[in-house]
């Protein structure tokens, strides 16, 4: 009993509005003592008064089911165990707002099945630790703030992460994910979202959506293009974007499919204004004339269908980076500096190899700014 005080100390908590509350909360500093397992006789009798324990470094393989009588338990760290388990009986910490078990030996089996009864968390770190999944039970916790996954081996993120309508920051970075959903862009709260070293491929438009995102983080992936709306993210603050593929390799990998009979007569009849009616067309022609996109080029009046050329647009992005934007344009030979609404056969015969005109426009200090992020 008399132990407890020396590991015992007294912070106050500062409140959401930065003010210090007049709250002495009962900490308990157990950090590298060589503990092999969790020392319940510390605590005895006694559990309901702390609120903090720190066991991180320590040797703990799992924590004991006498965790549930710890009801006052603010924070919880026991990050850099051997933990591979965290058991049911967390369910009980009603209290319980920040869990650190970061680089454990944790997979998503190990988590509660109930784990989603924790009403009061916020804070969750669960990287450095084995996960193949995205832990489903976190989507049940609408409380959550800030969630570490970062260095598991997480393939997917599930659809119901947009559950998480309070969470600011969200670390996956060092998984092995190779796309992001639509449902990330539905978190009105997120500033910060990493997603570094994983294997992603594409960043969906609809990210433009996240208002209040502030940092960025998507270096180190297989990124070849952004989409042109993520220009309109105005506070961002942060992008990286280095180690990914998304200039040079891109557009020399290219490839320029020709264009069919029915894209080129169709280009013809809406590039020459020449008028169309269902009295002398059947509905599926007039359907197809009906779907032609203007090309993207402002120097070209021309149209395409289904035959488009994938192209780099270089972007000024918050006065810091240029960004290299996709668009798609009618043919290979049609680039901003030169407009081509009129077509030679010539312009469809070869597949592109030729690196964008635009890209030889950029200096190659800025172009290593985007690289670096
Ligand atoms: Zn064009």
């Amino acid at each position: 009993m008399c132990r407890l005080r020396y590991v015992m100390e007294h912070s106050t908590r500062a409140s959401v509005h930065g003010a210090a509350e007049n709250v002495q909360l009962a900490k308990a500093v157990l950090s590298r003592k060589q503990l092999l397992e969790f020392p319940e006789d510390e605590f005895s009798g006694q559990e309901q008064k702390v609120n903090i324990i720190d066991l991180s470094r320590n040797s703990l393989s799992c924590l004991p089911k006498s965790i549930s009588l710890y009801t006052n338990m603010i924070e919880l760290d026991i990050s850099n165990n051997r933990i591979s388990r965290i058991p049911d009986e967390i369910v009980a910490l009603k209290s319980l707002r920040s869990l650190i078990c970061k680089n454990n030996r944790l997979d998503t089996g190990s988590i509660p099945k109930d784990f989603g009864k924790c009403v009061s968390l916020e804070v969750v770190n669960f990287s450095g630790n084995t996960m193949l999944d995205f832990p489903m039970q976190l989507t049940e916790i609408g409380t959550l703030k800030s969630v570490y996954l970062g260095g598991n081996r997480i393939r997917q993120l599930p659809p119901e992460i947009q559950n998480l309508q309070r969470l600011e920051i969200l670390y996956l970075g060092g998984n092995q994910l190779t796309s992001i959903p639509v449902e990330v862009s539905s978190l009105p709260r997120l500033m910060c979202l990493v997603l570094s070293d994983n294997r992603i491929e594409a960043v969906p438009s609809e990210l433009a959506q996240l208002r209040s995102l502030k940092s960025l983080s998507l270096h180190n992936n297989r990124i070849t293009t952004l989409p042109p709306q993520i220009v309109s993210l105005g506070d961002l603050c942060e992008l990286s974007l280095r180690g990914n593929p998304l200039v040079v390799r891109f557009v020399r990998d290219l490839t320029w499919q020709p264009p069919s009979l029915l894209e080129l007569a169709g280009r013809s009849i809406k590039n020459r204004g020449i008028p169309y009616t269902t009295e002398g067309l059947p509905h599926s022609l007039i359907h197809y004339l009906d779907s032609a996109q203007h090309c993207l080029n402002p120097k070209c009046s021309g149209v395409y269908f289904t035959s488009r050329v994938e192209h780099i647009k270089f972007v000024d992005f918050c006065g810091k980076y240029r960004l290299p934007l996709m668009q798609y344009l009618c043919s290979p030979s049609c680039t901003s500096s030169s407009g081509s609404s009129n077509y030679s056969s010539s312009s469809y015969t070869s597949s592109s190899d030729t690196e964008s005109e635009d890209e030889g426009a950029v200096p190659s200090n800025k172009l290593k700014k985007v690289l670096l992020g």
